[in-house]
């Protein structure tokens, strides 16, 4: 007893921002999408915060 291990809790978010047209939004390797943004600095701000999130809720 008492050796039980999960290993699926090591899921990575990897986030990139991906350029569509006009428009960048962030994408993350869970399957997550941000919304379209005009500028790439915002689309990175919210991959981060995404990312922020799941470590948050992680724990
Ligand atoms: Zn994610």
């Amino acid at each position: 007893m008492g050796s039980v291990v999960t290993v699926a809790q090591q899921q990575e978010h990897r986030t990139a921002t991906v350029e569509q047209g006009r428009f960048c939004l962030a994408r993350c390797t869970c399957g997550w999408r941000g919304p379209a943004r005009r500028a790439r600095s915002l689309a990175r701000t919210d991959a981060d915060g995404h990312a922020r999130e799941h470590e948050a809720a992680g724990r």
